[in-house]
């Protein structure tokens, strides 16, 4: 579904990747771990077109790659952007709109599709994660773990082919951290294409194709779930897991 090859970005004189090589699988699920500053979330970013990469090519299925390298047009980078869908960290609901209006801002504003069809599927998706009856409330109005599951609706109305996952459970009281990775791991079931920036060790497990450690801009180690995770081969990255499992 998706390949990056020697992915490059700096800001200023700090080259925060230096060349990162990745690749995701229809309904696969790419968990990338690694230290804080590491460049976990700026690789989600520049797949999502909300940074521009220096360097490197990133290609979708059925499309050809964004070569980076040379000079890139808007169009190119706006195709990139609409392939795949993030969920953040903090949510970034539009506080001035109810949950409805931050579902279809996107569909219908964006995507041009019809406005009681985009209705339709926001209500049947909020269904779906538990909050039927939340439509017309302000994102303030809900809990943490309320508004990343609106937060993870509104990605999914967009339809991507790839759906981004920024740390979306470390900024939720731990109560609530459940219920949003239930509701990941359930897309995941369903076979949804996702790459997921995530400190719980245990749910990249559970849920992640292949996982990725980072460290200091580069990959260290890449593979299956058990290998990294409990036969790390690098010193780096057998530190790291040992002590956040
Ligand atoms: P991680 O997600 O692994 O914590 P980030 O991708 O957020 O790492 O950050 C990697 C490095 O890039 C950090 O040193 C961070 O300060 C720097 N960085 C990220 N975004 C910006 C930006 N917009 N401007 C300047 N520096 C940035």
């Amino acid at each position: 579904m998706l390949s990056v090859e020697g992915l490059r970005k700096s800001f200023g004189g700090n080259q925060v990747l230096t060349s990162i090589d990745l690749s995701v699988q229809t309904g696969g699920v790419l968990a990338l771990i690694g230290p804080s500053g590491s460049g976990k979330t700026t690789v989600l970013r520049c797949l999502n077109g909300l940074e521009i990469p220096d360097g490197g090519r990133v290609g979708f299925a059925g499309g050809p790659a964004v070569d980076f390298g040379s000079p890139v047009g808007r169009k190119q980078i706006s195709e990139l952007r609409d392939r795949s869908a993030m969920v953040f960290q903090h949510y970034n609901l539009f506080p001035h709109m109810t949950v409805l209006q931050n579902i279809i801002e996107g569909p219908v504003q964006v995507q041009k599709r019809p406005r009681a069809e985009a209705v339709r599927e926001a209500m049947s998706l909020l269904e779906r994660v538990g909050l039927t009856g939340k439509e017309d409330q302000y994102p303030h109005q809900l809990s943490g773990g309320q508004q990343q599951r609106v937060g993870i609706v509104r990605a999914l109305a967009l339809k991507p082919s790839l759906l981004l996952f920024d740390e979306p459970t470390s900024a939720l009281d731990p109560e609530l951290v459940g219920d949003v990775l239930h509701v990941i791991k359930e897309l995941a079931d369903e076979g949804w294409t996702m790459a997921l920036v995530t400190h719980e060790l245990a749910f990249a497990r559970e849920v992640a194709s292949e996982v990725v450690f980072m460290d200091g801009g580069v990959v260290v180690e890449r593979g299956h779930p058990d290998q990294v995770l409990r036969e790390p081969q690098e010193e780096r990255t057998r530190q790291f897991v040992h002590r956040l499992l």
